[in-house]
């Protein structure tokens, strides 16, 4: 029997952040030994805006094994290639971040020193070309990468874009049926270890105290300018919006961490 095994895990917030920390832990954890509560709040709601991502995200979700077609139909996500950044350096400017690698290395030395050393010579077109991510996207072309590095299409690689609270659903019914439970309710109160300082419990307003050994909370406390409703027609804000929405916001009443217990924390030595 293992001390340090945890037996509870409490965490709170179920938007895409709160149900992928579910997910996760339950399949890799779960297997009966740990029950995992997720409490997350109706009347709060989650922030549900469209999902941009990162090619990483194809990690996490293989962790999990999910079926990409699955996922894609769940979420009405699409695929996406990469990043397109307009006016960022200076207006009128623009710059794609493809996802996957510039053109190959040569012996050893990335592909985008040699084209730099080269362009000191000559002319070169833009390094854009020599990308097959870039390239695909500015063809409205895609395709999965080649499996085998044979194939430029090895170099290729890419991410989603998705409806994040659709994302949060579809890792929901994933969790729940391994186990997780789901536990609808505000979190009114923190109950801290007098000792530690570490959060040891936590009060839902009508219920009792959920107690765990792992707590990760997952809830920002949104202030009334950081309200959806306040987005334009494209779901973007200013940056003076963003400014004062952070501006507004109180870090204290912000639990974006984790809290494990002293007899839970691993060891020295174990
Ligand atoms: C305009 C905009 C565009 C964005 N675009 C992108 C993007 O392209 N790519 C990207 O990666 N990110 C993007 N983001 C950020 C991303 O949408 C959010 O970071 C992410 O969706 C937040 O998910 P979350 O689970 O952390 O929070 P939320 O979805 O807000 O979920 C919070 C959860 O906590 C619960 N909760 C809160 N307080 C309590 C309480 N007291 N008790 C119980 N439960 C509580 C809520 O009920 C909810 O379940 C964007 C954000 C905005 C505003």
């Amino acid at each position: 029997m293992n001390p340090n095994r945890l037996e509870r895990i409490v965490i709170i917030g179920g938007g895409t952040a709160g149900w992928m920390a579910a997910a996760a832990l339950s399949r890799y954890l779960g297997h009966g030994n740990t029950d995992i509560c997720l409490i997350e709040s109706d009347e709060i709601g989650t922030i549900g805006v469209g999902e941009a991502t990162i090619p990483p995200i194809r990690t996490f979700n293989g962790l999990l094994g999910i079926d990409e077609s699955d996922f894609l139909r769940a979420t009405r996500g699409t695929y996406k290639l990469g990043i397109e950044f307009v006016d960022w350096g200076r207006v009128g400017h623009r710059y794609f971040h493809p996802f996957g690698r510039y053109g190959r290395d040569i012996a050893g030395i990335d592909f985008h020193q040699l084209y730099l050393r080269e362009q000191t010579r000559r002319s070169l077109p833009s390094i854009e070309n020599f990308c097959m991510s870039a390239m695909a996207a500015k063809a409205g072309r895609f395709s999965q990468p080649a499996p085998t590095p044979e194939h430029p299409e090895y170099e290729f690689n890419y991410a989603y874009h998705f409806d994040a609270s659709l994302y949060a659903a579809y890792l929901r019914r994933y969790s729940e049926h391994l186990g997780v439970r789901r536990l609808e309710g505000k979190v009114v109160d923190v109950v801290l270890d007098p000792v530690s300082g570490f959060v040891q419990a936590v009060q839902v307003a009508g219920a009792h105290r959920i107690e765990g050994e792992l707590r990760i909370a997952f809830c920002v406390e949104r202030s009334t300018s950081y309200d959806r409703n306040s987005f334009d027609h494209r779901g973007e804000r200013s940056h003076d919006e963003v400014r004062d929405a952070h501006q507004s916001f109180d870090p204290d009443r912000c639990q974006g961490c984790a809290s494990l217990d002293d007899d839970h924390r691993p060891k020295p030595g174990v």
